[in-house]
């Protein structure tokens, strides 16, 4: 599998702006194709205890796997926020999780981070860390090179 995963520098920022905005987890789908992320699908966080936990609401998983079905982009992972912590897994992260293979960004302040949820991951037993590829000459002016890949921690 690959160990890279793309997003837009516009999507990146929209995962900041709306982490920052929420004082609990925020969390949401991934759709895209292959590595590259094409659409944030912001999803109501139906936890228990939002502010250190998430869980996607069950609606919006299965209005997404059936858009697919339909041809539309595949739900190929998805994302959320740790907003007093660090843009790593949790242990519990690792607890909730399913060896699926899919693609976890975890965003905490300024920070996005990218892994790959699988069976005997480096970080937990269940996390491998991807490197997330940023790109695209979005609104905000960025350096020139345009590409500004994260090394995962
Ligand atoms: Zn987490």
């Amino acid at each position: 599998m690959a160990m890279m995963v793309r997003i837009t520098i516009a999507h990146r920022n929209e995962l900041i702006a709306l982490a920052a905005a929420d004082p609990d987890e925020i969390c949401g789908l991934l759709l895209g194709a292959g590595d590259q992320i094409m659409r944030l699908v912001p999803c109501r966080n139906v936890a228990g205890d939002r502010a250190v936990r998430f869980e996607i609401d069950p609606g919006a998983l299965i209005a997404a796997h059936r858009v697919a079905r339909n041809g539309g982009a595949q739900v190929i992972g998805h994302y959320h926020s740790h907003p007093s912590g660090v843009a790593r897994p949790s242990p519990r992260d690792a607890a909730d999780s399913a060896p699926d293979g899919s693609i976890w960004l975890i965003v905490a302040g300024e920070a996005v981070t990218a892994w790959r949820a699988v069976a005997d991951g480096g970080v937990h037993g269940r996390f491998d860390p991807l490197v997330l590829d940023v790109s695209g000459c979005a609104d905000s002016g960025d350096s020139p090179q345009g590409r500004n890949a994260i090394p995962p921690r």
